[in-house]
């Protein structure tokens, strides 16, 4: 079939493409199932495609039993999904463990271009060392005095170097505009710090990969919890190093327990799974889910 051809001075409308992206490490909750749907649902009222990427890069938490439950789950809340790779069949969900030929590709383009270094520094390491304050968020920032001076790019191989970290641009403010909350900024260097985005175990960070995939697979409009609006300003960092156009952000707020606590993954009783197996009915769990919140 011959593309549309776009009137002169118009850019070509890029047909939405979203996507649901769990990771396995645990039994999902009602705040998966409300990006989940809303992510559908967007995808849906766009007519556009929604496609499944099951995020198990985190081997020592992911386990076979969760992504089963993760499938079981969408079909109960009535999330299908479209597309996947040739080797699975019309809907088999993209498998990030599958994809480790394709995320080193682009790790050594990376690499090749000096905007990565191999740092010794583990997750750990920086949060010992840092006597200053953390970042608003809590997270710890890389202090810059642990980053070898500019053109030092380290050994040729991911798992000799150990972790690759982005070099941040230091205070500089990552704007970008979200579907949910309006323009959103952070600065580099004060709200992150130097990222990894290739680990010492030889597979790509969450930040690298999902970029590589968002992209490859020509996601429109990215939807997830807005405890990822970080990654989100960093994930802008990787696509301009990468020279690659950002998707449209949209990050819904968080779910919370009766005290406000954030859901978490661990407490199986709140689990969708729980509720599924208790019966619990789905289009009323649904309702209830986007009754007070966005
Ligand atoms: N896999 C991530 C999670 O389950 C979501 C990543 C994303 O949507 O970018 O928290």
């Amino acid at each position: 079939m011959t593309p549309p051809v776009p009137r002169s001075g118009q850019p070509a409308v890029r047909p939405y493409r979203g996507r649901i992206a769990p990771s396995p490490t645990g039994w999902l909750h009602a705040g998966h199932a409300r990006t989940f749907t809303v992510a559908w649902r967007r995808a849906n009222a766009a007519g556009g495609t929604c496609i499944l990427r099951m995020e198990d890069l985190d081997t020592a938490r992911c386990k076979p039993v969760y992504a089963e439950a993760v499938y079981d789950d969408l079909r109960w809340l009535g999330l299908n999904w479209e597309e996947g790779p040739d080797t699975g069949g019309p809907h088999a969900p993209y498998v990030q463990s599958e994809r480790g030929e394709i995320y080193r590709t682009w790790w050594n383009a990376l690499r090749d271009s000096g905007c990565i270094y191999p740092s010794p520094h583990s997750r750990k390491d920086v949060r010992e060392a840092l006597s200053a304050p953390h970042g608003d968020s809590g997270e710890a920032v890389f202090p810059a005095r642990l980053r070898p001076p500019p053109g030092a790019r380290g050994g040729r191989t991911a798992t000799r170097a150990g972790n690759w970290r982005v070099r941040g641009p230091d205070d500089r403010a990552i704007r970008f505009t979200d579907g949910c909350r309006g323009d959103t900024e952070y600065t580099a260097g004060r709200d992150f710090g130097d990222f990894i985005v290739w680990r010492k175990d030889g597979y790509p960070s969450y930040e690298f990969a999902v970029v590589v995939d968002d992209h490859l697979m020509g996601i429109t409009e990215v939807v997830r919890g807005e405890d990822l609006l970080l990654s989100t300003a960093r994930q802008q960092l990787l696509y301009e190093a990468f020279g690659w156009s950002a998707p449209a952000w949209y990050h819904c707020t968080l779910v919370r327990d009766a005290d406000g606590r954030r859901l978490a993954k661990r407490t199986d009783a709140r689990s969708l799974r729980a509720m599924r197996l208790a019966g619990v009915d789905p289009v009323r769990l649904c309702g209830r889910l986007f009754a007070s919140q966005r």
